[in-house]
């Protein structure tokens, strides 16, 4: 295997496949533990590997519904009915790894490869500017081109386009993990999260899937990436697992028993966990035993919502309208939306998908306008809100205000002004006429006047001024 030439400290290996694997065998389903487990979730209360492998090990359909039911109140409790949009641009598809799975991997000679340039990426951001969107994933393969200070440069870029009344007020990355240098590097240029996934917390599927001769076939370094991200200032971090490769169950656990490990050794959990699921991609080779079907997707995503109360959970374009419409129930609390995975993809006139470019099939093609109206009409406020990271409030400090009265306090009102914003600058009249009801609504709603007055005037200075950007 590559090691790493830059180890600066050991690594622990927290993932025992063993004990996870007993513990999935060994625990049956058992009506009274569920019922305490789940009060243990609506008290806000994280839980541990053993109580998310009961909930697991639930099978009995009304029991099942009891999981959906919680995860459902949890989700509206924790987070209420905001749910907070972004979109992904990919930077560049170069690649020395080899992963089975995707489309980039280097040994593919028919993949079409392309690297923004500077001035492609102003391009992109114009154009995911023009639709609206305010918070960005940049996304990566993992070369030698691609150091810390080219995505730093990249991040730097982003922020400095300013197309008409837009901005980009939050880039997140997906990357290979780096090490501290890189880490703080990166960190320098204003990030929000930094996003690795495990991809399988299984060690030998790990190594059936990532070869050995490749960087990412280094488990250890991976599963580390987090920790030296953390201990370099980074401390909004993002996990997650690409569900399909191996059992599902012991993925879940997996994230958990990483989450945990997070929290202890750093008394920070993870900001977000992501729960992919494998999509056709071109050159793809998957041993298709361990495909989640979408009924145990959405009890994976109700036991997630359950086991990290205070985690945000991302659901992306990945999946189907139809499937995204019925877990984000369960407890999601960010999508992607108007999404184009292609390299230059947002220039493109339409919205046809070419599988040699692009890392994996999308579900959803949607505009960013018509995800926004659907959200709008099924009751949900959609949010753009950048606050929490751009005042400091991250980390530590951010689990000090996930607490009763901080959604009624910061998130509902800066998910109305960033609305109000999109319907100003950006929507289509048949969203615009639904948002102005929602706001309207939800303002009735406040039962604080104060705070429902101070909206109301920004609200005002949104709709007859060149006044944006305000948080609470
Ligand atoms: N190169 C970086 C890395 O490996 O960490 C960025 C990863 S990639 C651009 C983002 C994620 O897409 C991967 O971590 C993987 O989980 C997911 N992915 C790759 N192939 C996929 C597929 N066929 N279907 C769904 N998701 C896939
Ligand atoms: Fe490269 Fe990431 Fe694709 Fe693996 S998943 S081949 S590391 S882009």
């Amino acid at each position: 295997m590559i090691k790493h030439d830059k180890w600066s400290r050991d690594c622990i290996d927290f993932i025992n496949d063993d004990a996870i694997t007993d513990i999935i065998k060994s625990t049956t389903e058992d009506a009274e533990k569920v019922k305490r487990i789940l009060d243990k979730s609506l008290r806000k209360e994280p839980l541990t590997v053993a109580e998310t492998a009961t909930l697991i090990a639930t099978e009995s359909s009304e029991l099942v519904e009891d999981i959906f039911a919680t995860a459902r109140e949890l989700k509206r409790e924790v987070y209420g009915n905001r749910i907070v949009l972004f979109a992904p641009l990919y930077i560049g598809n170069f690649c020395i790894n080899d992963c089975k799975y995707c489309a980039f991997r280097r040994s593919l000679r028919t993949t079409v490869r392309k690297t923004l340039t500077p001035d492609e990426t102003i391009a992109q951001v114009e154009a995911l500017e023009n639709s609206g969107h305010k918070r960005l994933i940049l996304v990566f393969g993992e070369h030698p081109d691609y150091t810390p200070e080219f995505i730093a440069e990249s991040v730097r870029n982003v922020y400095a386009v300013k197309k008409g009344k837009g901005d980009i007020r939050r880039v997140n990355i997906n990357a290979a993990p780096l090490d501290h240098e890189g880490f703080k590097t990166v960190k320098a240029s204003g990030i929000g999260t930094y996003q690795i996934f495990q991809e399988t917390y299984h060690h030998a599927t790990y190594r059936k899937y990532h070869p050995e001769n490749t960087h990412k076939g280094d488990y250890l370094w991976r599963l580390d990436g987090l920790s030296r991200a953390f201990e370099s200032g980074c401390d909004d971090m993002g996990i997650g697992a690409l569900f399909g490769l191996y059992d599902w169950r012991f993925e879940v656990l997996g994230l958990v028993t990483h989450s945990i490990h997070l929290q202890q050794k750093y008394g920070v959990g993870p900001h977000t966990i992501s729960f992919p699921r494998i999509q056709p991609a071109h050159g793809m080779e998957i041993d298709p035993q361990y495909v989640v079907s979408d009924y145990d997707f959405k009890r994976l995503v109700a036991i997630l919502r359950l086991a990290v109360p205070y985690t945000g959970l991302i659901l992306t374009a990945r999946e189907s309208p139809e499937i995204r419409r019925e877990l984000m129930e369960f407890g999601v609390s960010q999508i992607d939306a108007g999404t184009r995975i292609e390299l230059a993809g947002y220039t493109k006139k339409d919205d046809s998908q070419e599988l040699n470019k692009e890392q994996f099939a999308i579900g959803d093609v949607r505009s960013l306008d018509e995800v926004i109206h659907e959200l709008l009409t099924t009751g949900y406020i959609p949010s753009f809100c950048t606050s929490c990271y751009r005042l400091g409030r991250t980390g530590e400090h951010f689990m000090e205000y996930a607490i009763p009265g901080f959604i009624q306090n910061f998130c509902t009102p800066n998910a109305l002004l960033t609305l109000a914003e999109y319907l100003v600058d950006y929507s289509s009249d048949k969203t615009c006429e639904a948002g102005w009801k929602l706001i309207d609504d939800e303002l009735e709603k406040m039962v604080d006047l104060d705070m429902r007055r101070q909206v109301s005037d920004k609200i005002e200075k949104i709709r007859n001024s060149n006044e944006r950007d305000f948080c609470f």
